[in-house]
């Protein structure tokens, strides 16, 4: 199953007999029980199950089955939408310094496919809360790339759950720290788990923060349709990111997933030599654009639907405000 190749790729870390993978790795190996179980969200969940001894703990690491439908209709979306022919050979350019590239080159504009199946897809979530139902087959053409991306963006996702458990978060109590910052740290881990692995794996590394791009890319989707459904105001990329810049404040429960995607850029940059990060940057930029495209003309139809009465079912929300702890409580409704 999905998530059991994730954790044998995880386990494999192992391998490269470097100390903290060792050392993790041995000792969570029979430890953490993966599974899936309907929890409402688009998003992993660590847990420390109730009563657990905490001298000898087990932990779960839970998903629900239809996140998977999730990240497979998302990773066939943007793939059908980017010309990935193009995109290596424009990222290299770009990393030697051809300013004259851009982003948009590797989209392919006219194609109207991709649009229709993501707001069916919002749609289904959001508004109907129903999960994917009825979405048309792919083509045969994008079903590599678009693999590609959901096996990186599934791997990263139990990766910060197993951040979540490395970092000792499930056992800290609730009021000792601000949730995003255990979210920001277990980004921070997760990224180095899927990093090493992509390495073993041979992934090129600017390829690498695909998988976590996509990732980001569909919960910003989320919020934004969530935000236009509830309030009725235009909401956007350019809003959320003007809330990342601004940071979170020790009050919220979650990040942005922009501000998680911009952690991971910068954690990347700070590893990796400049035009290796300039085509990450290159890849990453283009996931962003692509979601602007795609929000232009999406965006207004979820204004429309608030005028007739409209709102946000609430499940499918793409994030989590208190995963870890041993309380499972209700995730508190969006308050604006
Ligand atoms: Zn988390």
């Amino acid at each position: 199953m999905i998530l059991n190749r994730q954790r044998e790729r995880l386990q494999r870390l192992i391998g490269t007999g470097l100390p903290e993978f060792v050392e993790n790795f041995s000792y969570l190996e029979h430890r953490v029980t993966l599974d899936t179980l309907p929890t409402g969200e688009l998003n992993g969940r660590a847990l420390l199950p109730p009563g657990e001894n905490p001298a000898d703990p087990l932990y779960w690491i839970l998903l629900d089955p239809t996140f998977f439908d999730f990240i497979y209709f998302l990773s066939n979306v943007y793939a059908s939408a980017i010309d990935f022919k193009a995109l290596g050979w424009l990222a290299r350019r770009f990393a030697v310094g051809d300013e004259s590239v851009r982003t948009t080159d590797c989209i392919r504009f006219g194609d109207e496919r991709p649009l229709r199946d993501l707001s069916d897809l919002l749609q289904m979530f959001v508004v109907h809360g129903t999960g994917p139902v009825a979405l048309r087959p792919f083509e045969e053409r994008i079903f590599s790339f678009a693999e590609a991306l959901r096996n990186q963006a599934a791997l990263f996702v139990v990766a910060h759950e197993y951040g979540h458990i490395i970092r000792g978060d499930l056992k800290a109590q609730q009021s000792q720290q601000a949730p995003w910052l255990a979210e920001l740290g277990a980004d921070i881990v997760g990224w180095r788990l899927t990093n090493a692995v992509l390495n073993m794996e041979g992934t090129s590394p600017e390829t690498r923060l695909g998988g976590a791009a996509l990732f980001f890319m569909g919960l910003a989707l989320l919020e934004m349709t969530r935000h236009e459904l509830a309030t009725g105001e235009p909401w956007n990329l350019g809003n959320l990111e003007a809330a990342a810049l601004s940071g979170p404040k020790p009050s919220d429960s979650h990040p942005t997933a922009l501000t998680r995607r911009a952690r991971l850029t910068h954690e990347f940059e700070s590893h990796f030599p400049p035009d290796q990060a300039r085509a990450a940057e290159f890849i990453v930029g283009l996931f962003i654009d692509l979601t602007n495209q795609f929000w232009i003309r999406l965006g207004p139809n979820f204004l429309v639907l608030h005028q007739k009465g409209q709102r946000p079912k609430p499940v499918w929300k793409g994030y989590i405000g208190v995963e870890q702890g041993q309380n499972v409580s209700e995730t508190p409704e969006e308050a604006n």
